[in-house]
């Protein structure tokens, strides 16, 4: 490794919403040691790696990410943060420089580390709190990810996130509002709320989610906010007050499922009934505007028999939701559901997942219909060959035809085609 002065960097981030968050503060740390971004491996003398763990795939992912920075440039400081920065997730031949497994004080760790190397400007990790350090743009993204929580101890069976993330924690309201008006002001229209499990803010203090909705709102000029993944238990009154008297929280919720077979979510230790989900559901038709519902639902859990799995997908299609993300269960070292018995086939859980994805279409399809003729609020992300994309309110990909660049701008179009996919139609600008 090259003791001479380091000048450029690359940050390559895998995996959720909070992960591409940490790698914004990664991003703007480095630049704090006076290095500047490269996108080219092979020219960055420091490369961190940002990794994910949820499931076998994604730390499979990291390993290989690692090992081919690695390649493309030995001389480089490979520095390994994130989830599956515990080398018992990616374990691999060359260790790395340096790893900096996620937890409470993760970027001070980092910063530690990054004072031994060769920098431009040394600064010490005085001043370096994770939790303080904020950011004030989002390279490369057209929303901007505010992460306001972190951790997570509601202990499903199947999800290591807890062993990994740690304890809950939250960033302080004033912080939020600092980093959200510095992004608002730096153009960004939509700001998406985020944690690892983002509803627990608050709790055991006097605070909430709904108390920091009610302060975010309040900033000049600010344009779209949406609430990323929920749990059921966390969808509570105040939340639902806040969100349908503040037009600028989107009216779409990712309230996660993951079963809806009682027997199944039980074994899950999920913390709710399919009724109790479908309450939670009622609740938020009755005071949003025919709000949109996402959400993740996991096949081949242990133990889920033919009849749970019916009971799962007749109650999907109970609830209509516009998006479904479906993954087939992944055992994670030291959970409880890796320990289980009545670990489902390989074939069974495709074919069910395949099932649930068609299930998912025809629900989107179905959602989709009732936009046709009506005007919907477009965020383009994107404009190519005279084609702009983007995201309505309810979090339906619309695309429409125009000349103009018209990216990071929200647009009004007249709907006047639907499909399973997404939505087309005219812009009203
Ligand atoms: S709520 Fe459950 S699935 Fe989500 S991070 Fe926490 S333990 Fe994992």
């Amino acid at each position: 490794m090259s003791t001479n002065q380091l000048h450029t960097y690359l940050v390559h981030v895998l995996g959720c919403k909070v992960n591409k968050y940490d790698g914004q503060q990664i991003e703007q740390l480095l630049e704090r040691y006076g290095l500047d971004k490269t996108d080219q491996s092979d020219e960055a003398d420091v490369i961190v790696v940002h990794t994910c763990g949820v499931t076998a795939a994604a730390a499979q992912k990291s390993r290989q990410t690692i090992r081919k920075m690695q390649r493309n440039n030995p001389l480089a400081h490979v520095i390994v943060t994130g989830c599956a920065a515990n080398d018992e997730l990616t374990q691999i031949d060359q260790d790395p420089v340096f790893r900096v497994p996620a937890g409470a004080d993760w970027l001070q760790r980092l910063a530690e580390q990054l004072d031994s190397l060769a920098m431009p400007k040394q600064h010490g990790v005085k001043g370096i709190e994770t939790d303080t350090f904020t950011i004030s743009r989002f390279n490369d993204h057209t929303r901007a990810f505010l992460k306001v929580q972190d951790g997570c101890d509601i202990g499903c069976s199947f999800c290591i996130i807890p062993q990994l993330r740690k304890e809950p924690r939250d960033k302080a309201i004033e912080d939020a509002v600092r980093e959200a008006t510095a992004l608002t002001e730096a153009g960004y229209r939509e700001i998406v709320v985020t944690g690892v499990s983002v509803g627990l803010y608050g709790r055991g203090r006097d605070s909430s989610l709904a108390e920091m909705l009610r302060n975010l709102v309040k900033i000049p000029n600010l344009g779209r906010i949406r609430l990323s993944s929920l749990h059921p238990g966390e969808l509570t009154e105040e939340l639902l007050e806040v969100w349908s008297g503040s037009p600028n929280i989107m009216p779409h919720l990712h309230l996660s499922l993951q079963s809806g077979s009682d027997a199944v979510l039980h074994a899950m230790r999920r913390g709710y009934t399919a009724e109790e989900y479908y309450n939670a559901v009622e609740r938020a038709r009755a005071a949003l505007n025919n709000p949109a519902f996402t959400t993740d639902v996991i096949v081949g859990f242990p133990g889920e028999t033919d009849t749970y799995f019916d009971e799962s997908y007749a109650f999907c299609k109970k609830v209509g939701f516009s998006q479904m993300h479906v993954f087939t269960y992944s055992p994670r070292p030291k959970t409880m559901a890796a320990r289980m018995g009545q670990q489902i086939n390989g074939a069974v859980a495709m074919e069910r997942s395949e099932r649930l994805r068609d299930l998912g279409e025809t629900m989107a399809s179905d959602y989709h219909r009732q936009f046709q003729d009506l005007e919907v609020e477009v965020l383009v992300e994107g404009v190519k060959d005279g084609k702009a994309t983007g995201y309505s309110e309810h979090y339906i990909p619309v695309e429409f035809q125009t000349s103009e660049n018209l990216h990071r701008q929200l647009v009004p179009v007249q709907i006047t085609e639907t499909a399973a996919l997404g939505i087309s139609g005219v812009n009203r600008l």
